[in-house]
């Protein structure tokens, strides 16, 4: 299996605006962020999406929940509140097979979705 962009994070091969790291899970600026806070968390072992992760390894998805709960704490948006989502395949627009969850905040974020047609 080759790398995703995210492991050649990990692995320092290319760059990225790192806010917080842990043994187990790495944080750092979304390239193209959709909120004023907008930080990708990311276990450092890789599973497709969060549903595989969790099957696979609940105590690592409480890693990448708790860093995302550290991060809030870090941008200043814990007690004013933030999204964490986790895009699973295409119809969520999910670009990247390495789980993430998208930390989002910094103002009134709006409704998570659009209602149906
Ligand atoms: P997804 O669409 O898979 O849920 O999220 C992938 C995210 O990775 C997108 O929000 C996208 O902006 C971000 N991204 C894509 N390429 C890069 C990059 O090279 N560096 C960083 N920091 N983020 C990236």
């Amino acid at each position: 299996m080759s790398d995703t962009l995210f492991e050649r994070i990990i692995n320092r091969e290319v760059p990225a605006d790192i806010v917080h790291e842990t043994e187990t899970t790495i944080a750092f600026r979304d390239i193209n962020p959709r909120a004023t806070t907008h930080v990708l968390v990311v276990p450092k072992t890789r599973y497709r999406n969060v549903a595989e992760l969790a099957a696979a390894d609940p105590g690592l998805l409480a890693d990448v929940v708790n860093t995302a709960a550290k991060v809030a704490e870090l941008e200043g948006v814990a007690e004013a509140g933030y999204r964490l989502t986790f895009n699973t395949g295409e119809d969520a627009g999910q670009t990247v097979f390495h789980v993430h969850g998208h930390l989002l905040g910094g103002s009134s974020l709006g409704p998570e979705a659009r209602p149906p047609k």
